[in-house]
């Protein structure tokens, strides 16, 4: 079952050296979920051909312009396409008010509800779940209130073995009940057949975690143990650590220290700052310390 990232944008504060403004993809299960919108998104997404309409929900850091000024554009698109469906948007307070100002005053009309999902960031909570996925926020520490997100994939029933249900002339009917109850298979002539012979364990349920923007924090590593990819924002060098005493924001060596402490598998760095033309340094510098990091890079799909 797919589940994998896809970036859209990298740089921080403003566009530069081709890197957009934060946006992503996450697809669990083939339905596709936006975390953060900056300017340049619907760019982005005719680019590497995802449609927009297959987005239902939306999560927003927060409220800070590199992570949302591409939202209104989006809806407005959504509207001119006479979108029905329903969005629903999950972010801290004030975006429903921005949002709502902004259509104002703009005369826009919509063609479909968009349903607001206020959290606050105090505490790590579920806020949205379905079949596949629980999304839980990661409260973070920044200048305004900020939550990272974690996509939790949920556990899947065993998975039957395709040659069994041939060798046993297993019904259609039968099938659920193996796989999901567990249950054993009993032949035309009596002969039980137990489960673990017709099924194989279900996989590993697995685990993404967004954080961005913040500044070193260990209080997320609770929420983030173990997880198989986090990305975590370095806007800097440590070279230039005193930037994010002032901004709130993480260096290289301190997304790298995050991951370890976390115990992930994977680390990908972005949020660039762009006083930085070329990034390789700041992979450079988390590698030191965490040698499975990577680069987001505009356009990279990512397996989880
Ligand atoms: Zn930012
Ligand atoms: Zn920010």
């Amino acid at each position: 079952m797919k589940f994998e990232v896809t970036i859209l944008g990298t740089n921080a504060a403003i566009p530069a050296y081709e890197r957009y403004l934060s946006a992503q993809i996450v697809n669990v299960h083939d339905r596709i979920y936006m975390v953060d919108c900056g300017e340049g998104t619907q760019f982005q997404l005719n680019k590497y051909d995802i449609r927009r309409s297959r987005i239902h929900q939306i999560f927003i850091s927060h409220l800070h312009g590199d992570h949302i000024y591409g939202l209104p554009g989006i809806i407005t698109s959504y509207s001119l396409l006479g979108r029905e469906k329903p969005l629903d948007i999950f972010a801290p307070k004030g975006l429903e008010e921005w949002i709502n100002l902004t259509l104002k005053h703009s005369y826009a009309y919509l063609t479909f509800k968009v349903r607001f999902h206020t959290f606050d960031c105090d505490q790590s909570t579920l806020v949205f779940e379905n079949e596949s996925v629980e999304v839980w926020t990661i409260p973070l520490k920044h200048r305004i209130p900020t939550c990272g997100f974690l996509f939790k994939e949920k556990q899947q029933s065993r998975r039957i073995i395709p040659e069994q249900i041939v060798a046993h002339q297993i019904p259609v009917t039968a099938i659920k009940k193996i796989k999901q109850e567990g249950a054993d298979f009993v032949t035309a002539n009596g002969k039980v057949i137990p489960n673990d012979l017709l099924t194989l364990p279900a996989p590993v349920p697995r685990a993404y975690a967004y954080c961005s923007d913040t500044a070193y924090t260990e209080s997320i590593i609770p929420i983030i143990q173990e997880t198989d990819l986090l990305y975590h924002e370095a806007t800097y060098l440590s070279l230039h650590e005193d930037q994010t005493l002032i901004s709130l924001h993480s260096t290289a060596r301190e997304a790298a220290k995050i991951a370890k402490l976390a115990n992930v598998k994977q680390l990908l760095i972005g949020h660039f700052s762009s006083r930085y033309r070329d990034i390789d340094a700041l992979r450079e510098e988390a590698a030191t310390i965490f040698p499975n990091t990577l680069l987001a890079k505009e356009g990279l799909v990512l397996e989880v």
